[in-house]
């Protein structure tokens, strides 16, 4: 559907608006910092709500309240359509003319906020980049077999070492935690870790993976728990991630193996271990094996549609930032593990095949792309627990 000349004006000004500024005018009691939190403006709560202010996007922990831009949020915390949710914003009927001087006015304010909005982007990601460097080169080779660290890691997953694949025998977690409506960053879990690299196409590593090891538990990896926050259904603390991403991931992946010749092939799983377990033991040669970090990362951002309604299986064929193939790839392969996530790469092998077509259009000496991916196994189980059962560990 197209807009109305009225209404695309309307909406242009409604975007003006940042969700940061929306929750301000709203009186919304949320943080310092660039990822705002407080109570949820639908379910209430302490601080399970927020607003990260660079991405200018909403998530709520309890209710799945999410979304990015304030016509976005206005619709979801109103419940109210897409015309409403603009009305609400500029106080202006989608009917009314705009003045030309305030439109004028209204192109330079969104102007400067986006300039500053892009400014402060940059500084955070160059900050966090600088961070998952510093870690990159504070990780050293895995020690022996037999200290604790990834080798033995790996050896308990049924994997062998990568290069790609290094440890720091010492690192602190910290999670934030609000003490009197404050955020502070306790240390609440310090041992070693694996440290992986999420290397761009360029080589250039901008960020790292990193997964705490604890082998006393059946995956190897630490069980942690939020020292406060409550999970409201079981009445235990909530549990924490094993692993956390530092830096700039989208585009990038960890190449675990990449053979020296006769490159074609890429198999890619979101996890390490899935991806390297298809390596270790279903290996076929002319194939790469790259772990593409996370789900969003392999599937790009979905297509919205001119009232920034979301496409869950249609690509936004405009995200040329999330991982695409090198030009040699003739066949991607992507591993699902969890059935929910489904939609998410098949997009992203629509997207990836899409692209090519078009690149080839420009320059036809390209290969083809040829996409597939292998289906989850089911019952909760990833392809690294099938193999180690079959192993008999
Ligand atoms: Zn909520």
């Amino acid at each position: 559907m197209t807009l109305s000349p009225e209404l695309a004006s309307l909406r242009d000004q409604a975007m003006a608006v940042t969700c940061w500024s929306w929750s301000t005018f709203r009186g919304w009691k949320l943080s310092n910092g660039v990822d705002r939190c407080g109570p949820c403006p639908k379910c209430g709560g302490k601080d399970r709500f927020a607003i990260h202010t660079q991405k200018n996007t909403f998530n709520c922990r309890k209710c799945g309240l999410s979304g990015s831009g304030v016509i976005d949020l206005v619709m979801k915390t109103e419940d109210v359509p897409f015309v409403d949710a603009c009305e609400i914003i500029t106080g202006r009927k989608a009917s009314e003319p705009l003045d030309p001087e305030r439109a004028r006015q209204l192109d330079e304010q969104r102007r400067r906020d986006e300039q500053r909005r892009q400014s402060d982007a940059e500084r955070y990601r160059l900050k966090a980049i600088g961070d998952a460097v510093t870690l990159w080169n504070r990780s050293v080779e895995p020690g022996p077999a037999g200290s604790g660290g990834v080798l033995d890691y790996l050896a308990l997953r049924g994997l062998k070492p990568s290069r790609w694949l290094r440890e720091i025998p010492v690192l602190d977690y910290v999670t934030e935690v609000m003490v009197d409506g404050r955020k502070t960053w306790p240390v609440i879990h310090s041992g070693p870790a694996m440290i992986a690299g999420v290397v761009q196409p360029d080589m250039q590593m901008q960020a790292v993976h990193v997964t705490w090891i604890d082998l006393g538990q059946a995956k190897g990896k630490v069980a942690l728990h939020h020292p406060t926050r409550m999970d409201e259904k079981t009445g235990a603390f909530e549990p924490l991630p094993s692993r956390k991403v530092f830096g700039h991931k989208k585009g990038g992946s960890i190449r675990l193996f990449t053979p020296s010749a006769g490159l074609r092939r890429i198999v890619m799983g979101e996890g390490i271990e899935t991806t390297w377990t298809m390596a270790v033991h279903n290996f076929e040669p002319g194939t790469a094996y790259w772990a593409g970090v996370d789900v969003p990362n392999m599937a790009g951002k979905a297509f919205r549609d001119i009232e920034n309604k979301r496409h869950r299986d249609r690509p936004d064929l405009d995200d040329l930032e999330c991982f695409l193939p090198p030009d040699w790839c003739e066949e991607l392969v992507y591993l699902c593990d969890e059935a929910e996530t489904l939609p998410e790469i098949i997009r992203g092998l629509a997207r990836a095949v899409t692209l090519r077509d078009q690149a080839r259009d420009a320059n036809p000496a390209l290969p083809l792309l040829a996409a597939s991916y292998v289906e989850p196994i089911g019952d909760g189980k990833d392809m690294n627990e099938l193999v180690r059962v079959q192993a008999g560990d």
